[in-house]
């Protein structure tokens, strides 16, 4: 396994209490390998990709459990200039608001360059070729006219392929998306998506992508963990997961989303919102708001029930939703 997340918890200290923003996560992604993780907002799902790239800022945020064992050494052991170099050259993450994180007063070129002469010593002149490779590589049209353009100077789309390319720029092993086509609109998503996929099997990386959204990862993806307040609900194969759910969550979210292998069914969103992490509520957290909830549910946290070699749902009556 390149990332093996083991049994993570991360606590948010807030005015109304202690909010378990990740309640004992584990998951894994192997090199070549796609892992999705789902979940609407509020979930835990970026905050888990947080606390594996180190980069759990808010200060009122604190891991307080659990191990992120990547290509053999428990991140949370290192110190944080150990860590530092972990981050970019050996894991990188991309984030869903790319004019945020891009500098604006740099051209794209001179960013990506930076890259090349700060981490890997290269003279400016080789730097500034490398970088101009790499937008090509990222099909940006016309890279080295472009390379002297601002990010303002992108459209949307472009601009996360620039993103990506200065995620890549260091070759790193694993790749974290955050939301990274959230912004854009549907037929450049598809694109974007497609190029990811494309560069890591290409270079073999392990990617982590993370979505709210269901419809975007049935291409690329091999492995869904969803998430459900700060809990993996189901962990499956993708293919397993859109031919019958084993969670009703995940079939929650598989109805309100548009599939082309299912046209003219109607849409259908999860009613009620997510729980408020400071007072999840007992038994399983997904009750208030499941259309099989009974008694138990309400009093007995479900753990994640074995469905197969290969699958795991936390679901009391996760045989009844599969036969659904
Ligand atoms: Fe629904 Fe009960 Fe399963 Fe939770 S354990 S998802 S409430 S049926
Ligand atoms: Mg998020």
């Amino acid at each position: 396994m390149l990332l093996e997340v083991r049994d993570l918890r991360v606590e948010f200290h807030t005015r109304d209490g202690v909010a378990k923003a990740v309640d004992g996560v584990s998951y894994g992604v192997d090199a070549g390998e796609t892992l999705a993780v789902l979940g609407e907002s509020g979930s835990g799902k970026s905050v888990t990709a947080q606390a594996v790239m180190g980069i759990l800022d808010v200060p009122p945020g604190r891991i307080t459990g659990g191990e992120v064992v990547f290509r053999g050494r428990d991140l949370l052991k290192l110190k944080e200039d150990e860590r530092r170099k972990v981050r970019g050259a050996e894991m990188a993450m991309i984030f869903q608001d790319a004019l945020s994180s891009l500098n604006p007063v740099l051209s794209v070129g001179d960013q990506l360059a930076e890259m090349f002469t700060v981490h890997r010593g290269m003279s400016r002149r080789d730097a500034r070729a490398r970088a101009v490779e790499l937008m090509d590589r990222v099909r940006i049209p016309a890279a080295r006219e472009r390379a002297g353009q601002y990010p303002h100077q992108f459209s949307g789309g472009m601009r996360q392929r620039i993103m990506i390319a200065m995620a890549l720029a260091l070759e790193p092993a694993l790749i974290i998306a955050d939301e990274p086509t959230t912004a854009l609109d549907v037929t450049v998503q598809a694109q974007v998506m497609e190029l990811l996929a494309e560069l890591r099997r290409e270079l073999g990386m392990g990617l982590i992508l993370i979505t709210h959204d269901l419809g975007v990862v049935a291409d690329v993806a091999d492995r869904i963990a969803v998430m459900y307040a700060g809990r993996i609900v189901e962990s499956a194969p993708v293919h397993d997961v859109y031919k019958a759910p084993a969670h009703p969550y995940t079939r929650g979210l598989l109805d309100s989303v548009p599939r082309l292998d299912l046209k003219g069914r109607e849409l259908r969103a999860i009613k009620g919102l997510p729980p408020n992490l400071t007072r999840v509520p007992p038994g399983c957290a997904f009750h208030p708001r499941c259309p099989l909830a009974r008694d138990v549910c309400r009093t007995d946290e479900p753990p994640l029930y074995e469905v197969s070699a290969t699958r795991g749902s936390a679901c009391h009556f996760w045989r009844e939703c599969l036969d659904d």
